[in-house]
């Protein structure tokens, strides 16, 4: 078989596409394959978070990207009488980048997928479907059909970044476990909608939860509950669709380009993968759209999964290191289903009491500030911090071990991004450490077979990591703290490469990690 890939990644969604970028930076030999004839057309995701950008940052495409996004914006709940009782706008720019911003989802799909050009490596097949798999001992066949027939290819792994209904997953037999959250949504997307506002507002009104979502170019998104009994097909006619939307403020001009019903389910699969076969983005985890994470999460996934891939094809950490993978992964995004469903919740009110609780608290809120501060800032989003995982747990989680490294912009008169400063890859980074102290640090053999640089930086330039200073902080290519550490810590040295030989415990379906969560 002359067809023998690194990696074959199925599904050329923002997942799949994220991916194969990461490894065509890498220079792995990756084919990508996707069944539709082009990326997604329909815009689905309307809100990206800054850990996201910090991805697209990493992989060179952040000004075609940040060019398409309108940063920053927030959500006003109101009341059945239109009044505002929470305004959430998250500020601040810890990983570098807004918060939230507004974007189109074919648009971001469509830079990614452009931005794979950039690598000779990297092959994409798309009217292509993946049909079959089977294992042999050193990769996995794939079995693609297009028009002109099946094919079979191979790759040292193979990973199902294949969405919600994902082929990759039943193939390996996985269970999607999370309770019965099951919700059905109508969207109708609007172009040329001249609305004077860059805020989200959401109508919480139990007689018809709506949303309505601004986006960049005068696009305009309406997201209207469904309610368990009705019939999606009386939503759907066009008298029905003018009603909702001349009751929820709608600019006339406005052209509706897409009415569509979704139906959003809050599950996660029990085991993501298994020897050379896993699961990423919408394969691995269903979130409901309410806290704007489906994607971001899977974004979080594609990185988790690029640096780990690359490193075991490259033999410089055995293949054990997949399994560190879900172990971190799962938790988070657990995190942030609940949270989905939380503000699904208080989006949809089942009734006027629980609408008017919902509203009682959040005003009674306005005289307690930190807790105001709290929901109006957007301080709920489970932060990137793993609780388990590729890290040195010893080390003080004070310093931000198994959390990504905050990423202000240098105070030097460049105005630069720490991590453009830092490079990309392993870094162990001084902070005010004297030059040949960092270069005189040894972090045991394993290390000097990973590629890994050093970099110091002085905390004059970088105030935000003052907490640092002195330390010597071993940074993963995803931007999260492996290990905070002072340079004649010897101890930590010795537990890191521990870490780097560890054998992570696998997950058969049916007995994943921890006890499966519930989600509503
Ligand atoms: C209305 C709506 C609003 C949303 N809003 C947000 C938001 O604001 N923020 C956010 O973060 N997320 C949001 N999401 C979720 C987000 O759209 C998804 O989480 C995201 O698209 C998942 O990306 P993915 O690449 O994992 O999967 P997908 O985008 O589903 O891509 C999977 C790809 O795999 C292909 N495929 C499937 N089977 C095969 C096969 N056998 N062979 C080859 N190819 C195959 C499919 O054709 C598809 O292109 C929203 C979703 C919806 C529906």
């Amino acid at each position: 078989m002359s067809n023998v890939f690194d990696v074959i990644i199925v599904g050329a969604g923002p997942t799949g596409l994220t991916l194969a970028n990461y490894l065509g930076m890498a220079g792995r030999h990756v084919l990508l394959v996707e069944a539709n004839s082009a990326t997604v057309g329909e815009p689905r995701a309307v809100s990206i978070d800054d850990e996201s950008l910090r991805v697209m940052q990493d992989l060179g495409i952040l000004d075609a990207v940040v060019s398409k996004t309108v940063a920053g914006y927030g959500t006003e709940y109101w009341s059945p009488a239109r009044k505002s009782f929470l305004k959430v706008k998250p500020g601040g720019r810890t990983y570098g980048h807004p918060k939230r911003s507004a974007f189109r989802q074919p648009i971001l799909e469509g830079q990614i997928r452009e931005a794979l050009d950039r690598f000779a490596s990297v092959e994409t097949r798309f009217s292509t479907r993946l049909s079959d798999i089977r294992t042999e001992d050193d990769g996995v066949v794939a079995s693609l059909t297009d028009a002109s027939g099946t094919v079979e290819v191979k790759g040292r792994y193979l990973i199902g970044a294949d969405g919600g209904r994902s082929t990759v997953r039943q193939w390996l037999g996985t269970a999607m476990v999370g309770g019965s959250f099951d919700e059905r949504w109508l969207i109708i997307d609007l172009e040329g909608a001249l609305v004077p506002r860059e805020d989200t507002v959401v109508y919480c009104d139990p007689k018809r939860p709506a949303i309505a979502l601004p986006g960049p170019d005068n696009t305009l998104r309406y997201e209207f509950k469904l309610h368990p009994s009705e019939d999606e097909a009386d939503l759907l006619t066009d008298i029905s669709i003018a009603d909702l939307l001349q009751r929820h403020d709608a600019p006339v001009e406005a052209k509706i380009v897409r009415r569509v019903v979704y139906r959003f389910h809050a599950l996660i699969a029990d085991c993501w993968g298994t020897g050379r076969i896993w699961l990423a983005g919408d394969a691995a985890h269903l979130t409901p759209p309410f806290a704007g994470q489906g994607m971001n999460s899977g974004i979080r996934d594609a990185i988790a999964l690029g640096w780990r891939l690359d490193l075991i094809l490259a033999g410089a950490l055995g293949p054990g290191l997949m399994q560190s993978y879900q172990i971190e992964r799962e938790d988070h995004v657990a995190q942030m289903i609940r949270l989905a469903v939380l503000v699904g919740k208080i989006m949809g009110p089942r009734n006027a009491v629980t609408a008017a609780l919902t509203r009682i608290f959040f005003r009674s809120l306005r005289t307690w500030p930190r807790a105001h501060r709290y929901f109006a800032e957007m301080r709920y989003k489970p932060p990137p911090r793993f609780k388990r995982g590729f890290f040195v747990a010893g080390t003080s989680h004070r310093q931000g071990v198994g959390a990504m490294l905050p990423q202000p912009r240098l105070k030097d008169g460049t105005n630069r991004l720490l991590d453009d400063v830092l490079g990309r890859g392993f870094v162990l980074v001084g902070v005010d450490l004297r030059g040949q102290i960092l270069e005189q640090i040894r972090l045991g053999e394993v290390w000097d077979n990973l590629p890994l640089h050093r970099k110091a930086i002085e905390t004059s330039v970088v105030p935000e990591l003052a907490y640092l200073s002195g330390k010597a902080v071993l940074l993963r290519p995803d931007r999260y703290v492996m290990a905070v550490f002072a340079p004649d810590d010897a101890q930590t040295c010795r537990d890191l490469g521990t870490l780097a030989t560890t054998t992570w415990t696998d997950c058969v379906s049916g007995s994943p990690h921890g006890t499966p969560p519930l989600f509503g």
